[in-house]
């Protein structure tokens, strides 16, 4: 793995902090050397452009990662004033943290790098150990079920593991323990019928006996479904209406603005959008709420933690700009644009296509 060949503490960063939430598969393949040849230095990153971070995560997800990656690189690197004019990024407090050195490091302590924002202390044992060979012990997922089951530990705190992790760590090689517990995690005690035999743990296992008992699984979590509708705005030029978003979920991409069918049924009731409706929606689209548009299509995706059905409604020759602005298509292929957003692009082309045909 290129992260685990280098002794950048940046690009370390980057790479785990891209792992956070995504396979290692996604991360090698598509983004960690794309984001790096794009953005080789923390200067690089703090000096680009919001849109253009998002456009280099964009699909990689949980872009709160994106934009407190950035944040914190603007952080770092305005801590040497003679490279950059952000200097009033940093609050009091975390820059006596940060040590606003003279010299050209990267943070390299747990403290600093605890007081970057996105920085948990599993990302700031990871730069430590494997750009610094400091010893701190890394516990990603696959690293948590290896330590409860070498201590049979069936429901594990995060506070219980930490205490196993550093018991374990070998102090005195924490790059190669590290890489060893990582390697052991996603090739040798898997989740299931973890390979116990050829396992460099095994003498010291106290869950051998019965791996698949720890952790203990936790309850499935049922996934919600939100409905929206999804509003494709064009205006007299044919340009379509995106806003920037401002959600945790969401923010710093550009996308269509949505309206919850929810906020519509309790608009039917109430005949008006005073109550229940998001300030953002309030403002933006409340003629959108009294079924305006032609139904085009439906578009679906699965977050983590919800699936959005999205009801793609388009509406011609509209006029209104408080948030957001029209942007022809090409400008569109430049901006970051959610999942959901290339779905309900992809119904809209699809109809325009078809309409093409025929005419045809
Ligand atoms: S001995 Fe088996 S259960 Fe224990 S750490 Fe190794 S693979 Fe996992």
């Amino acid at each position: 793995l290129p992260w685990r060949n280098t002794r950048d503490a940046y690009a370390i960063w980057v790479s785990e902090v891209m792992l956070q939430q995504t396979q290692v598969k996604t991360v090698l393949e598509r983004y960690y050397g794309p984001f790096l040849a794009r953005f080789p230095t923390v200067e690089a990153l703090a000096s680009a452009s919001q849109t253009e971070v998002m456009k280099a995560w964009e699909g990689l997800g949980y872009y709160s990662r994106a934009a407190n990656l950035q944040k914190a690189a603007r952080m770092v690197v305005s801590c040497h004033p003679e490279r950059s004019e952000g200097s009033a990024l940093v609050p009091t407090a975390k820059k006596q943290i940060l040590r606003c050195a003279q010299d050209d490091r990267f943070p390299d302590t747990f403290e600093e790098l605890l007081a970057l924002p996105g920085i948990g202390r599993n990302t700031a044992h990871a730069v430590l150990a494997f750009a610094y060979r400091l010893p701190y012990p890394v516990l990603e997922a696959n690293v948590k079920r290896v330590v409860a089951r070498i201590f049979a530990i069936e429901t594990p705190a995060d506070v219980e593991l930490w205490a196993a992790a550093e018991r374990l760590l070998d102090r005195a090689e924490p790059f190669d323990y590290n890489q060893a517990m990582m390697d052991v995690g996603a090739m040798v005690c898997t989740p299931k019928r973890p390979a116990c035999a050829i396992c460099p743990a095994n003498a010291i296992c106290a869950g051998k006996a019965e791996p698949e008992r720890y952790p203990a699984k936790k309850a499935r979590k049922i996934v919600p479904t939100r409905e929206v509708r999804l509003v494709m705005a064009e205006d007299a030029r044919g340009r379509l209406y995106l806003e920037q978003r401002q959600d945790r979920l969401l923010g710093g991409l550009y996308g269509f603005p949505q309206v919850p069918l929810n906020v519509i049924a309790s608009e039917a009731r109430q005949s008006s959008l005073t109550t229940k409706t998001e300030p953002r929606i309030e403002a933006g689209l409340p003629r959108f709420a009294r079924n305006d548009g032609e139904r085009w299509g439906t578009a679906t995706h699965t977050y983590s933690h919800f699936k959005l059905v999205a009801e793609v409604v388009v509406v011609q020759n509209w006029q209104a700009t408080n948030r957001g602005g029209f942007f022809t298509r090409a400008e569109i292929e430049a901006l970051p644009l959610s999942k959901i957003d290339h779905k309900a692009l992809a119904v809209y082309d699809a109809r325009l296509d078809k309409a093409a045909r025929r005419k045809a």
